[in-house]
C-alpha cells in the first residue's frame, strides 16, 4: 500500500491532472472555463438540429432539404473543448475522455429526457461503422453511446443497419455531395416494419450518413426514424 502510494504521488509530480479542454493544470476533467463553455442546446430546429433562438420545427436552411429523418435531437454543439475530448476519445482511445463524454452524454438524456421519451421509439440503432475502419479504432464510439441511449429509455440496441462499403471521410463536401457519396453504403439487417428508430451518432455535420441510414430503414417499412447526436457541428 505504502509503495502504491508513493509510486501514485510520484506519478502525480511527473504528470500533474490536467483540463482535457484547455490542457490547464486541473484536478477536474474540465477546468471551470471550459466547462463553462460545454452547454446542453437549448433552442434548436426540430429537423435539422441546428442551433436557432428557440425550438422551431423548421428553420431556413432546412427548407428545400430532403432528410430521411423525421427529427432530430442534438445535445452540445460540435466546438472546442468537446471537439477535442471526442477527438482524443475516437482517435487516441483515450479512456479519461471516454468516462467524460460519457458523463455529459448521460447528463444531457437527462436534460432531453422528455422530448427523447416522448419519441415513443421502439429500438435504439448506432451508426455502424465499415469493418476497415472498425479494424483500425477497434470500437464503434457510436455503439458506446448508442448503449446508454437504450439504457437511459429502456429500448434494445438494435443492429439493423450494417454498412457495406467503406466511404472516405468527407468533411469538406456539402450535403449534396455527401449524399450522393453516401449512398448504397448501409445495407438492412433487421426487420423494422412499422417500427419507430432512434439512430444515435456521435457527430454530425450536414446529415447525410443519419439521413442515408433513416432512407434504408423507412424502405424497410419503419414507422419513424429520428436522430439522437452527441454533438452537432455548424459549418
Ligand atoms: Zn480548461
Ligand atoms: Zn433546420
Amino acid at each position: 500500500m505504502v509503495g502504491k502510494g508513493i509510486l501514485s504521488f510520484c506519478l502525480g509530480r511527473v504528470i500533474p491532472s490536467r483540463c482535457q479542454g484547455c490542457r490547464s493544470p486541473s484536478v477536474a476533467s474540465l477546468c471551470d472555463r471550459c466547462l463553462e463553455k460545454v452547454k446542453v442546446m437549448e433552442g434548436t430546429c426540430a429537423r435539422c438540429g441546428l442551433p436557432y433562438p428557440q425550438n422551431v420545427p423548421i428553420c431556413g436552411a432546412c427548407v428545400g432539404k430532403r432528410f430521411y429523418l423525421d427529427s432530430v435531437v442534438s445535445l452540445y454543439l460540435y466546438r472546442s473543448p468537446l471537439k477535442e475530448v471526442i477527438h482524443r476519445w475516437k482517435y487516441h482511445r483515450s479512456h479519461r475522455s471516454w468516462v467524460l463524454v460519457r458523463d455529459l452524454f448521460l447528463s444531457a438524456l437527462e436534460a432531453k429526457g422528455e422530448v427523447l421519451k416522448a419519441l415513443s421509439a421502439h429500438g435504439v440503432v448506432p451508426v455502424p461503422l465499415h469493418w476497415r475502419r472498425r479494424w483500425v479504432r477497434e470500437f464503434n464510439q457510436s455503439k458506446m453511446i448508442g448503449a446508454l441511449a437504450g439504457d437511459f429509455l429502456s429500448l434494445p440496441v438494435m443492429e439493423a443497419v450494417k454498412r457495406v462499403r467503406h466511404t472516405p471521410p468527407q468533411r469538406a463536401s456539402s450535403f449534396r455531395r455527401r449524399q450522393e457519396n453516401i449512398r448504397g453504403a448501409f445495407v438492412l439487417t433487421e426487420n423494422v416494419k412499422g417500427k419507430s428508430i432512434l439512430v444515435v451518432d456521435d457527430v454530425a455535420t450536414t446529415l447525410a450518413t443519419a439521413s442515408e441510414i433513416g432512407r434504408v430503414l423507412m424502405k424497410g417499412g419503419a414507422l419513424e426514424v429520428h436522430l439522437l447526436v452527441l454533438a452537432r457541428a455548424v459549418r
